[in-house]
C-alpha cells in the first residue's frame, strides 16, 4: 500500500544555458517526488523552465494525493485511470498531467523496488542498449565555431549523434548545417530541430537545404497542431520528419500518427501522465508502423526504450544529471539500459539539498 509522500523543488542551473527558437532559460525547476509504499521507496521529479511554475506543480501534484495514498501499488494503470478521472473538470493536459506523471513514475519506481527488478525488465526488455544523442547544446545563439568545438566535445564523450537547432534563416542554418558536417565527417549523425517555427513553405525549402549536410531528421518543423501542413513538409522533405513532444497522452498523439504526419513519433514523460501512458503510446505508435524517440527525460525514458520494440533511440540531456548518484552511461553511441531496480536511477539527496526552492 501506498503510505505517504513528498514533494521538494529543486532549482538545477543548466551547464550552459539553453537557446533555441522558442526556449531560453539558465535553469530548470523540478517538482521532485518520493511515495513510500510498504516495501519501498518510489521517486520520479517533473520540471519547468519557469521558477513560478515549478513552484505551482507542487498543489497539482498534492491534489492527487487523494487518489495514491492508502491506495495498492500494484493498481498503477486502474490508479492512472482514476486519476484522469479526477483531472477531467480541469482538463486533461498541461499540469494536470504533469501531475500524474509525477506519481505514475515514482509508483512504477517503488514497484520495481520492491521487486528488486528493473522497470524495463518487468516492461519485457528486448535490449540491453540504445542509441543516443547529444542534446544539451549546439544552440542557436552560438558562433559556427563555438557549434563545431562543443560537437568534438559530444563525440569524445562517445556521442555518435548530435542535434542542432534551426530556424526561419534557411542560409544560416543551412551553413551551420555544413560547417558541422565537414568538421565531423560522415561518422556523426546531425539531427536538426526547428522547434515548430517555421511555415510550411519555409520547412520545405530548409528540408531541402539541410539535405546536403546529410540530416537524420528534421524536428518539429511548424506549429505541433497543423498536421495537414506537417504531413505536406513530410510527403515533400527530402529528409524524415520528427514530431510529437508537445502534444499530451496517447490520445493526444493519436491524430499525428492517424494523418501520418510524422516518420519518427516522439513522446514525452511528462507530457504522456508517466510510464503507463509511454508504454501505452509505445503500442500506439507500433500499430501505425511508426518508430519512438523518447523527448529529454533520459534517465527514465531507459525503461521503455529498453522495453519498447519500435524505439529506435533516447534524446539525452544532462539537465537533469544533478539530481541522481549516477549519470546516464554511453558507450559508442549508445544509451546502456539501467540494470538497477525500478527506474535505475536514485535521487543524490545530499545534492539535492543544496537545490532546495521549496
Ligand atoms: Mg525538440
Amino acid at each position: 500500500m501506498i503510505r505517504s509522500y513528498q514533494v521538494s523543488l529543486v532549482e538545477l542551473p543548466l551547464p550552459r544555458p539553453m537557446a533555441t527558437a522558442i526556449h531560453r532559460t539558465e535553469a530548470v525547476y523540478c517538482a521532485l517526488l518520493q511515495v513510500q509504499t510498504d516495501d519501498a521507496e518510489g521517486q520520479s521529479f517533473v520540471f519547468s523552465l519557469n521558477r513560478h511554475r515549478a513552484l505551482a506543480l507542487k498543489p497539482m501534484i498534492d491534489s492527487l494525493a487523494a487518489i495514491y495514498v492508502q491506495a495498492d501499488e500494484n493498481a498503477v494503470e486502474s490508479l492512472w485511470q482514476q486519476a484522469l478521472a479526477d483531472l477531467n473538470p480541469v482538463g486533461t493536459q498541461g499540469f494536470a498531467i504533469s501531475a500524474l506523471t509525477a506519481w505514475d513514475t515514482a509508483v512504477w519506481d517503488a514497484i520495481g523496488c520492491a521487486r528488486q527488478m528493473p522497470l524495463c525488465q518487468m516492461f519485457g526488455q528486448v535490449r540491453d542498449q540504445v542509441p543516443t544523442y547529444a542534446s544539451s547544446g549546439l544552440w542557436l545563439d552560438q558562433s559556427i565555431d563555438e557549434l563545431i568545438n562543443e560537437a568534438a566535445d559530444f563525440a569524445a564523450q562517445g556521442f555518435r549523434q548530435i542535434k542542432l537547432r534551426v530556424d526561419g534563416d534557411i542560409q544560416a542554418s543551412a551553413d551551420r548545417a555544413m560547417a558541422l558536417r565537414q568538421a565531423l565527417g560522415d561518422s556523426i549523425g546531425i539531427l536538426a530541430d526547428a522547434n515548430q517555427s517555421l511555415d510550411v513553405d519555409t520547412a520545405i525549402q530548409l528540408a531541402r537545404a539541410l539535405e546536403r549536410a546529410d540530416i537524420v531528421w528534421l524536428e518539429e518543423p511548424v506549429i505541433h497542431h497543423d498536421l495537414a501542413g506537417q504531413r505536406q513538409v513530410k510527403d515533400s522533405s527530402p529528409i524524415p520528419i520528427a514530431s510529437g513532444e508537445t502534444d499530451y497522452t496517447a490520445r493526444g498523439l493519436e491524430p499525428t500518427l492517424a494523418a501520418g504526419a510524422t516518420d519518427v513519433l516522439m513522446p514525452d514523460l511528462q507530457r504522456m501522465g508517466g510510464l503507463s501512458e509511454m508504454r501505452v503510446v509505445s503500442d500506439l505508435a507500433a500499430r501505425y508502423h511508426t518508430p519512438i524517440s523518447t523527448h529529454i527525460f533520459t534517465e527514465y525514458s531507459l525503461s521503455i526504450a529498453g522495453s519498447a520494440p519500435n524505439c529506435i533511440s533516447v534524446e539525452h540531456v544532462d539537465w537533469f544529471a544533478g539530481l541522481f548518484t549516477q549519470p546516464v552511461v554511453i558507450d559508442q553511441g549508445q544509451a546502456q539500459i539501467p540494470s538497477g531496480p525500478g527506474t535505475g536511477f536514485r535521487f543524490d539527496l545530499d545534492r539535492i539539498r543544496d537545490g532546495l526552492i521549496g
